[in-house]
């Protein structure tokens, strides 16, 4: 990123340093690991007790609850910087990570006082702990951002007061950090009468909540460090105050999003780095035809495409967080640009990535499709590339894009 302030500069120092001196030597050596069909011991405690120690594992919380907080001017763009250069080392550590920033901010703006000392509390004092956020159901995930603000595509999972407090079922699928997190964010339908955008309430759950049940781990293709998980609710009580938004929780969510869109793009752009690192050190050291690879033209034009892509993304990123960070009109509208154009910018550097690899490329020991199968869960996550393409078209034509299909 252009124009850094001093704090971005010493974050970005010490997060590269971390991630070249602890991160990339592990996942060499352990390459294996990902594999282990034992999530709780897929990544070691001293990965994220090394993050704690520089200071980007609670990047959100306040400083009065002993978080690490950042200049609020920039830092949208902050988080940018720091989880780009994370997921150059490890996308799944970053997942890890920046669920915490992410729920953090939510938490700050949305949950009752006491409520956040406690959380903040147990977050600052665990480098294990981790945030989740939960939207997504069987049936029923980004598209519940479409026009279709009507009944029949409300979430599933119900929540209904009582005796003080709210009774939750129902299911979420696919949930960052779900199957290790301390404390989750739950969205449930609390007036089916109406549309979603009213009818949406969001709740604090602590995963000791009697009802909850983590019902397993998914076997992701790539990101694997970070536990992809499926929740159960079953007559789970949660207390009054861990109401966090009443009906009108999803654009209430908006302080997440933007955010999250940002930090999505930014790790996809770390995973983009890291492959035209590899593929630059192989062409410019592997022998083929009796010279090394980027004397061959061809090889040369696709290390051209790459750096060309990287370069592209950046840029919509660097727009896109400035206009997150300043509040601007347009920033919805940039931060669902940047979040599907690094997606599939991304894939194609990783696609060229393996194939200068050639059949190293296809080798799980040489470690380099590890980033073709990072950089595919980009497609997927936060949004499908469809539903984004139609989320930006929306915005910038309210009232008439995709209302052809329903009933004049
Ligand atoms: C690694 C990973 C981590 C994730 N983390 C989280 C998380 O932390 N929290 C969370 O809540 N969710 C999370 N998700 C879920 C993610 O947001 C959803 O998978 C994504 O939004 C797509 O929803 P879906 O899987 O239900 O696909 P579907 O909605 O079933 O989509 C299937 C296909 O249909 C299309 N489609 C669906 N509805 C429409 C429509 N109305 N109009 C036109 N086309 C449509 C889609 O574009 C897609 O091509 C995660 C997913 C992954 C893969």
């Amino acid at each position: 990123m252009t124009g850094l302030t001093e704090e971005q500069t010493m974050m970005r120092r010490s997060c590269r340093d971390f991630v070249d001196d602890v991160v990339i030597p592990f996942i060499r050596r352990n390459w294996q690991r990902e594999w282990d069909m034992k999530p709780e011991g897929r990544l070691p405690d001293d990965i994220l007790t090394a993050a704690d120690r520089i200071g980007i594992r609670t990047l959100g919380v306040p400083e009065e609850f002993g978080g690490v907080e950042l200049d609020k001017a920039s830092e949208v763009r902050s988080f940018a910087i720091i989880a780009e250069e994370i997921a150059r080392g490890d996308s799944g550590l970053a997942d890890k990570l920046v669920q915490n920033w992410k729920v953090s901010v939510l938490l700050r703006n949305l949950a009752p006082r006491h409520l956040q000392e406690k959380w903040f509390a147990r977050l600052v004092a665990d480098p294990q702990f981790l945030l989740a956020h939960s939207l997504t159901e069987p049936r029923g995930a980004s598209d519940r951002w479409l026009p279709y603000d009507v009944p029949d595509a409300a979430m599933q999972t119900r929540a209904v007061r009582a005796n003080g407090g709210w009774v939750i079922n129902g299911r979420k699928q696919f949930i960052s950090n779900g199957y290790d997190a301390g404390l989750y964010v739950v969205y449930a339908n609390t007036d089916p009468k109406v549309g979603m955008t009213r009818g949406t309430s969001s709740f604090l759950v602590p995963r000791e909540t009697a009802g909850l049940t983590v019902a397993r781990c998914n076997e992701t293709l790539g990101c694997r460090y970070m536990n992809n998980g499926e929740l159960v609710f079953e007559d789970m009580f949660v207390p009054g105050d861990h109401l966090l938004v009443e009906g009108s929780a999803l654009g209430k969510a908006g302080v997440y999003f933007q955010p999250g869109k940002i930090i999505q793009a930014a790790k996809n752009l770390g995973v983009g780095v890291r492959a035209f690192e590899v593929a630059a050190d192989y062409a410019q050291n592997y022998v083929q035809g009796g010279r090394v690879l980027i004397r061959h033209q061809a090889v040369a034009l696709r290390l051209a495409d790459m750096a060309t892509r990287i370069e592209a993304v950046r840029a919509l990123l660097e727009r896109a967080a400035g206009a997150a960070d300043e509040g601007a009109a347009n920033a919805d509208t940039l931060c669902n640009m940047v979040k599907l154009f690094a997606s599939e910018e991304i894939m194609k550097v990783a696609q060229h990535a393996v194939e200068l690899h050639g059949g190293n490329g296809m080798m799980l020991d040489f470690g380099v499709e590890k980033l073709f199968r990072d950089a595919a869960i980009f497609l997927h996550m936060d949004a499908t590339t469809d539903i984004s393409r139609f989320k930006i078209v929306k915005s910038m034509f309210p009232a008439t894009a995709g209302t052809y299909a329903g009933p004049e």
